[in-house]
């Protein structure tokens, strides 16, 4: 077992995706971070969908946490309880801390999050994959979100020649939340690509191949229509991670699996236990705003332990998106901008180079990435 250090409080943080790096990165000169996570490196999922269709991206993708903490340590290992003070791995190690941070994330149908754990498992699922689409001639896409307009985007630029159909029950493609005027210039460019949008278009039954297995099958839609597709995958379906809150904590797991949180980003009814990012109730599901709540959680902590100051709120945020299509196109809204960004706009932001170097910087890798010629 860990023992709290009585000159440095321990803050383990569970979860070492975008918001729980950040959060332990930030407090790793004040106190012992403990970051437990079960996959052996960091995965920047907003790059996964580029590595799909072209592995050699797949070194941008997944960073090895060992350049991530100066005096930390990362626990390769899953908590599977979590309660006021105390974490249990899956190991059976228990871990006692000072301050708890749940960043859990969510769980997302691959290829847009991957569920393996080691990393060269993790590579070769994609590359299997990657492998599967490649021969295949006619893609179903079902979901019309930004994840499945951005994997439509991605195949059509490589293979512009293959069948892409977008299928929704939606009327329309993005999702509620977003401006008419950005969700009518995505369909535009995604028809332009050649890409068939199939909204309103609920399915009589789900595929009858396994999501990512290259075989012909039929769907037909409520409406009558048929879809005939060598390969399909499911591009909807956030799922927070959240089932091994216990004792104390169980309580703020709401009934869809979020964790109630405090202005302060507080779990509810807590004042050592923070949660950010996906896993959190608060504001929208996105890596950009998981760090800007991992800064709240580090400063507020940064203040409970020093005695300093008090506990700053995290500010919900507006909606905006840059949405992709291909390296070179898309489009996007920020809060407070009438128009829309263009597509090398937003090929500069995040189309071009998927944020790669950002992510570089923090987990210390040096030199140009393996295949970063693209
Ligand atoms: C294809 C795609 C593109 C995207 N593009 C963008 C974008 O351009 N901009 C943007 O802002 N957002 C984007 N997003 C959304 C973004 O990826 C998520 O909002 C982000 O992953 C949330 O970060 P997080 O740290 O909360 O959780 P996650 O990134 O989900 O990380 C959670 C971590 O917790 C670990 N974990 C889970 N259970 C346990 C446990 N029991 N014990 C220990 N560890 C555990 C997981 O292994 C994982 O590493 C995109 C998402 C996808 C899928």
């Amino acid at each position: 077992m860990s023992e709290p250090s009585p000159a440095r409080p321990v803050v383990a943080v569970i979860g070492g995706g975008y918001g729980g790096t950040a959060v332990a990165k930030a407090l790793d000169d004040i106190a012992d971070v403990v970051l437990v996570e079960p996959k052996d490196a960091f995965v920047h999922n907003v790059a996964s969908l580029r590595a799909l269709v072209d592995p050699s991206w797949l070194p941008r993708v997944y960073f090895p946490y060992e350049g991530l903490l100066a005096n930390g340590r990362v626990v390769t290992d899953r908590a599977v309880k979590a309660d006021v003070g105390q974490v249990t791995l899956a190991s059976g190690e228990q871990i006692r801390a000072d301050y708890i941070v749940l960043a859990t994330g969510s769980a997302y149908p691959f290829p847009a999050k991957s569920d393996v754990d080691l990393t060269a498992a993790a590579h070769d699922k994609v590359r299997a994959a990657h492998a599967a689409l490649a021969g295949a001639r006619r893609v179903l896409l079902i979901g019309a979100g930004p994840v499945g307009i951005e994997l439509a985007g991605e195949i059509k630029e490589v293979w512009p020649d293959k069948g892409v159909t977008l299928l929704d029950v939606a009327d329309d493609v993005l999702g509620e939340r977003f401006r008419p005027d950005l969700k009518a210039e995505l369909r535009r460019q995604l028809t332009e690509a050649g890409v068939e949008l199939l909204l309103s278009s609920p399915l009589r039954e789900a595929p009858p191949v396994p999501p990512g297995e290259r075989r012909e099958f039929t769907v037909v839609t409520q409406a009558g229509a048929e879809v005939t597709a060598d390969i399909w995958f499911r591009c909807y379906g956030v799922s927070p991670v959240s089932d091994y809150l216990a004792g104390d904590l169980a309580g703020a797991r709401r009934p869809d699996g979020f964790i109630e949180v405090t202005p302060f980003l507080q779990v509810a009814g807590q004042d050592r236990v923070f949660a950010v990012g996906d896993v959190s109730a608060a504001d929208h599901k996105m890596a950009g705003i998981a760090g800007r709540q991992a800064q709240v959680v580090a400063d507020n902590i940064r203040s409970l332990i020093t005695g300093t100051g008090s506990l700053r709120a995290h500010e919900p945020t507006e909606p905006g998106i840059f949405v992709p299509i291909g390296p070179r196109g898309g489009s996007g809204q920020r809060a407070g901008v009438d128009e829309l960004f263009p597509p090398e706009a937003v090929a500069q932001a995040k189309g071009r180079d998927m944020m790669v170097d950002r992510f570089r910087e923090l987990f210390g890798v040096t030199g140009q990435a393996p295949g970063s010629a693209r």
